[in-house]
């Protein structure tokens, strides 16, 4: 799925741990973990939005709709960093803001990590050849995501290749948005 979605799931759950627990070390590190799990479900569903297998450069310039898709998501997710990461509390202070319960900057970077780990590491080294070049296309979390999908979720269509998928990221994030700005 997109940054943003990952960042709205990871805000939702410390906004639930939070609503529940103390923030203690301990409730922190659950909550970074939990997050970082929570791409095993959130990713599930790119396989019933428009999330085309290719890497962008390969389908770039051939495919306009994916350049605007992702384009479109440079702002929205440029905007969930910075808010829920320094405006989300009334009185921000450098250092000890990054840990207050209504900073998200841990639990938004948790939720995303996967697709860091995948993407920025793994499919690098892939690309260099300093591991095999079999991980290049799906890394090596995301093919664990895929075969979570296949046992869990067997009956989802594949809509990946289908630009009107993209309606369905959209209610996603939109309903995310909502409950994350009103609880
Ligand atoms: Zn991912």
């Amino acid at each position: 799925m997109f940054i943003y979605t990952h960042f709205l799931v990871g805000i939702l759950i410390q906004k639930l741990f939070f609503h529940l627990l103390p923030p203690t070390p301990l409730v922190w590190i659950l909550l970074c973990v939990l997050s970082f799990l929570s791409h095993w479900i959130v990713d599930v569903f790119s396989y019933i939005t428009f999330h085309p297998d290719e890497t962008y450069s390969e389908r770039f310039p051939k495919d306009r709709f994916k350049l605007f898709v992702d384009i479109m998501s440079v702002p929205i997710t440029t905007f969930i960093l910075i808010y829920f990461t320094f405006f989300s509390q009334s009185n921000f202070q450098f250092f000890s803001g990054f840990i207050s319960p209504e900073c998200y900057i841990f639990s938004m970077i948790s939720a995303w990590f996967v697709d860091v780990i995948d993407w920025e590491i793994i499919r690098r080294l892939a690309k260099r050849e300093l591991i095999s070049k079999e991980y290049y296309s799906l890394g090596v979390l995301h093919k664990s995501i895929n075969k979570f999908r296949e046992i869990i979720f067997p009956w989802l269509p594949n809509w990946r290749e289908k630009k009107w998928a993209f309606s369905i990221d959209l209610g996603i994030t939109f309903t995310l948005g909502i409950v994350v700005f009103l609880i």
